[in-house]
């Protein structure tokens, strides 16, 4: 059996985004389920539309998400004689036919079309006028006046075309640039490539990929479309609805492996409850078969949802790694463990990284809040003035390395049968200066990871008890 080999070939005229993630992707699995070989290939002909810093940008993604390629980057900007080669044959065979008509020329012809509300379709003058000179030419597929195109779809299944409804596109450009039509083709079986796995956007060009082939008289690859993406009102996925680039949902603080695990499910599914997937797990569970037709809804909810599930699964030490840059100011100076312990409290509650930042401000800045919101029930400024000091000398008491338990348990020994929050509601809010926050005693916790934590705890309670006597 001859050996799997795929290619993911972006054109680097912008940074990867979502489709082309989903795209390297499913090329990634196949090739691995198959002990087969996976290629990068740029596909850089259109010199216009190339974005500096694509390419590269095209590279680092798929590293981030560990998508290793075995083969590549070829870029087809360096293999122009190749194509200058085959062009030849097929202008030779009779496929190709250069074309010499102004711009002008075809200008009119479209408008023609236009007016008779019919695609353009070139009308073959240079073909059936040979002879013609001219400065500049380029280079056009002959399509078979007659006929039908047909080809097997691995999801789509049999697709027929009349032949008379396509174009004799340009397959070179008189700068000698081949246009992708061409350049795919032809590099598609230079280099072996036994299934094309690309998005559904690419299927109507495929007949004309098609009759290259048989021009060729090459063998064709296995075609497989992938579904198109949709938004949530079933529209094709736009900008606005989440087809950015990959990058701005890292930076947003997705993490790769959720990003990855919520790609891998649009248009595929296990047929099976299962969602949670590690890139090894995928490689094991893909299968071409199990690609769906029917476009593929992209859910950022879904998304939240796979990123919560990774944000509970990484260990600790990782996570704080990773929300390091999220927190919306420099913490390289404060200690790991409390930094950690900090990611620990919020990490149940968190979608995505970059809430960490908005989440836990009163960590690092004293909190500023209305004297009223320290108000627990009926008690007067003096009961409550009462409780805060209570919490002061508990901090006081309690050792540094205690925990949360300990804490906690210093704090209910001292209340005994009194209401809890009448000493708890008031410390919560010196600290936090919030409504709502975690419990106090791992705040205290994380605070007794800092040299200082005992100050700045004490500091807060002080705050308190200044605004309570300014009643
Ligand atoms: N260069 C095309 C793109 O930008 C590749 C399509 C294909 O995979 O054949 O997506």
């Amino acid at each position: 059996m001859t050996q799997v080999k795929v290619r993911f070939a972006p054109s680097p005229t912008g940074f990867l985004h979502i489709g082309g993630l989903r795209t390297a992707l499913f090329n990634f699995l196949f090739a691995r389920k198959n002990q087969g070989k996976f290629m990068l290939r740029i596909e850089d002909t259109d010199k216009a539309r190339e974005v500096d810093g694509a390419v590269e940008n095209i590279e680092t993604t798929l590293k981030t998400f560990a998508l290793r390629y075995d083969e590549g980057p070829v870029f087809q900007s360096q293999r122009l004689q190749i194509y200058q080669e085959h062009i030849q044959i097929l202008i030779d065979k009779g496929a190709a036919y250069r074309c010499y008509c102004t711009n002008e020329r075809i200008a009119e012809l479209k408008k023609q079309a236009e007016l008779l509300k019919q695609p353009f379709r070139y009308d073959k003058y240079c073909l059936k006028n040979p002879g013609q000179t001219g400065k500049s030419y380029v280079v056009r597929q002959n399509i078979p006046e007659e006929g039908i195109t047909v080809f097997t779809d691995e999801v789509y299944g049999e697709i027929k075309v009349e032949n008379r409804l396509l174009d004799d596109g340009v397959l070179m450009k008189t700068d000698g640039y081949p246009v992708y039509n061409f350049a795919n083709v032809v590099d598609d079986h230079l280099m072996r490539i036994t299934h094309v796995i690309r998005g559904e956007e690419f299927i109507s060009s495929t007949p004309k990929h098609v009759l290259l082939y048989e021009a060729f008289g090459w063998n064709l690859p296995q075609f497989v479309h992938l579904p198109l993406l949709l938004d949530n009102k079933r529209q094709k996925l736009s900008k606005r609805s989440g087809d950015v680039a990959v990058n701005e949902y890292l930076e947003k603080g997705y993490l790769p492996e959720a990003i990855l695990n919520f790609i891998a499910f649009l248009g595929w599914n296990p047929k099976n409850e299962q969602e949670i997937f590690s890139l090894e797990e995928l490689i094991e569970a893909f299968d071409l078969k199990k690609i769906n037709k029917a476009g593929a809804v992209f859910d950022v909810e879904k998304l939240n949802w796979f990123n919560a599930q990774y944000i509970q699964k990484i260990p600790i030490t990782k996570l704080a790694e990773l929300a390091g840059p999220h927190f919306g100011r420099d913490v390289s100076n404060y200690p790991k463990m409390f930094l950690q312990q900090i990611v620990q409290i919020e990490k149940e509650r968190l979608t995505v990284l970059t809430e960490i930042g908005e989440r836990t401000m009163y960590f690092f800045d004293n909190p500023e809040y209305e004297t009223a919101l320290l108000q627990w029930k009926q008690m007067t400024e003096e009961e409550l003035k009462r409780s805060v000091q209570i919490s002061q000398k508990l901090i006081e008491q309690v050792p540094l390395d205690a925990q949360k338990e300990q804490i906690q348990a210093a704090f209910f020994d001292s209340i005994g049968e009194k209401d809890k929050g009448s000493l708890l509601w008031p410390l919560r809010v010196a600290l936090t200066g919030l409504k709502a926050s975690p419990g106090p005693f791992e705040i205290i916790e994380a605070f007794f990871k800092l040299t200082d934590g005992k100050q700045i705890l004490q500091k807060r309670l002080q705050t308190a008890l200044e605004k309570l006597d300014q009643v």
